[in-house]
Formats: C-alpha cells, sequence, structure tokens
C-alpha cells in the first residue's frame, strides 16, 4: 500500500526514521511550520526555519524516495509573542508562495487567546486572498472550544471549508468539524489517548468521507509510522480496504493537491532516487556510493 502522511515534522527526525518510511510505504508527506520546543527570540530564526522546510527538507526527502510538502505559517504557540509575531507574519507571504507549499499552516488555537486569534485571522485572510488551503492546528486543552472557534473564524473570513483541514481531532470534535464541511484530520499519538486503536472505531463510525490520518511526529515521543501502523490495525479490524486508502492516502491528496502544487502523477509512480544530486554541494551520504535509479522510461 501507499502512504501520505500530511502532517509530520521531519526537520526533528532522523534519515532512520526516512528509511523506515519509504520502506512502510510512505511516499509522501507534508511537514507544517510549528515550534521547535523552546521559543525562537529573533525573526531571523524563522526565515532560516522555513527556507528549510522548502528548501533542505525537501531535498532529504527526496533522497530517500519521498515527495516532501510543506506548509507555511505562524503558530499559534509563538503568536503569543506579539512582538516577534508581527515580524514572522510579514514573513508569510514571502515563503507561501513557493514551490511545494501545499497550505498555509499549522496555525490555529493554542490557550485560546487574542493574540493567537489575531494571528489566525489574519493567516486565514491571507489564504482566502490567495485561494489557499489552511491547516489548523487545535489545541490539547479545551479543544472542543478551540476548534469551534477556528471554524467560526474562518466562516467570518468567508474561507470554503473543503480548504480547511482541521487536526487532532477526537470523538469529541468529529462531529462538529464534519458538520461544518471542513477536513478532519486525526493526529495518531502513540501512548496516549487518540491511539490507533481508537481511530479505527472512528473510522468505522464516521466513514471515510474527510477523515484523513496523521502522525504529527515531531521531537516528541511520536511515532513516524502511525499512518502505515494505523492502516495494518483498520485492514485486521475489517475496515474496508477502499476506506483505508481513503483515510490513509486518496483524502490528504484531495485536500492538499487543491494547492495545484502536488504533480498527483508523479505520485503514483515508483520514485526514482538519485543520491548523487547535491542541495547546495550537501549530500545526506557519508561516504557511502550513492544510489542512482535508472530513469523510468517514457
Ligand atoms: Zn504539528
Amino acid at each position: 500500500m501507499r502512504f501520505f502522511d500530511p502532517h509530520i515534522h521531519m526537520t526533528s527526525r532522523t534519515t532512520d526514521d526516512l528509511q523506515a518510511m519509504a520502506a512502510a510505504g510512505i511516499r509522501a508527506v507534508i511537514e507544517p511550520a510549528f515550534w521547535l520546543g523552546q521559543p525562537r527570540t529573533q525573526v531571523g530564526t524563522f526565515v532560516d526555519y522555513f527556507s528549510s522546510l522548502v528548501g533542505w527538507e525537501r531535498f532529504r526527502a527526496s533522497q530517500f524516495g519521498i515527495a516532501h510538502y510543506c506548509a507555511i505559517g505562524l503558530n499559534s504557540k509563538e503568536a503569543n509573542h506579539e512582538g516577534l509575531a508581527k515580524d514572522v507574519l510579514q514573513l508569510v507571504p514571502r515563503f507561501a508562495l513557493k514551490e511545494g507549499v501545499v497550505a498555509i499552516g499549522e496555525i490555529g488555537f493554542d490557550e485560546i487567546t487574542p493574540a493567537e486569534e489575531k494571528a489566525y485571522a489574519w493567516q486565514v485572510a491571507f489564504a482566502v486572498e490567495h485561494d489557499m488551503v489552511v491547516m489548523v492546528h487545535s489545541p490539547h486543552r479545551d479543544k472542543k472550544n478551540g476548534i469551534r472557534r477556528s471554524i467560526a473564524v474562518a466562516r467570518e473570513l468567508r474561507m470554503p471549508m473543503g480548504k480547511l483541514v482541521i487536526d487532532h481531532n477526537n470523538e469529541e470534535t468529529v462531529e462538529d468539524v464534519l458538520e461544518a464541511g471542513a477536513w478532519a484530520a486525526f493526529t495518531i499519538y502513540p501512548h496516549t489517548k487518540m491511539g490507533s486503536e481508537r481511530m479505527v472505531e472512528i473510522v468505522r463510525k464516521y466513514g471515510p468521507e474527510r477523515v484523513i490520518v496523521d502522525s504529527s511526529a515531531d521531537w516528541g515521543v511520536s511515532d513516524p509510522l502511525g499512518v502505515p501502523r494505523t492502516a495494518k490495525l483498520m485492514l485486521e479490524r475489517g475496515i474496508d480496504p477502499d476506506w483505508v486508502a481513503k483515510t490513509t492516502w486518496q483524502n490528504a491528496l484531495d485536500a492538499y493537491a487543491q494547492s495545484g502544487q502536488i504533480d498527483v502523477p508523479s505520485l503514483l509512480e515508483t520514485p526514482v532516487i538519485d543520491q548523487s544530486r547535491l542541495f547546495h554541494d550537501n549530500s545526506v551520504l557519508r561516504g557511502q556510493t550513492p544510489r542512482v535509479d535508472a530513469p523510468v522510461p517514457n
């Protein structure tokens, strides 16, 4: 099977992860801009971070046959540092329209503060103006209200609900999101409440329409193989294989291909890996023989 993990922070992951992901069938990923575990203090660190999402990380994933896309945005947590937030928002237009950027994200609410709402609304308005998809992070505390508010603000700004992906859902929020007409993404957190077991039951109950599974793997305890593992469990528990394919591949593709940034036919082909390529004179290899696949004949 072929998988799409539409939410994963590869900058925090290793080449071992990339190899394991490719071996497990992950063909494409989306890396949304997020916070890095400690607060940044200068706008320049965001410039370099956004640059790595459209540059080095895209290259690094390609070296293992994984198509890498990203989302650009100011995350909700750092939106609360209002002085810095103002400068970071000015960077968003500079990066959001670059090649490989499929959405504005991940943006939304963390503590549900006025500063978070201001940054979220500004970025949703930008997305509406540029006809972009938005990836919404939802808070871990008071999730239900955070999600309701993020949908309400998006509606006020005339965001088409078919371009709104709300992430980190659970059983208590899924109905609100699906009823609104938005995409409902679910992050599989290992050893916590929202694991693969619960995901199976959510898909059984709500069906596959507009439901997306992702890993959100990052610098914390997380699982970059969350999508293929959940797919396997769904199949073992008797979920229709078409539903599994929709929730672990097709829906994410349909949602984010609206950006026009995803070459869908190429994702259906076997990836051609060329590890002799360099990025700014840098390679992911350490003296190993590069793998160079023969080009696919036309
Ligand atoms: Zn994330």
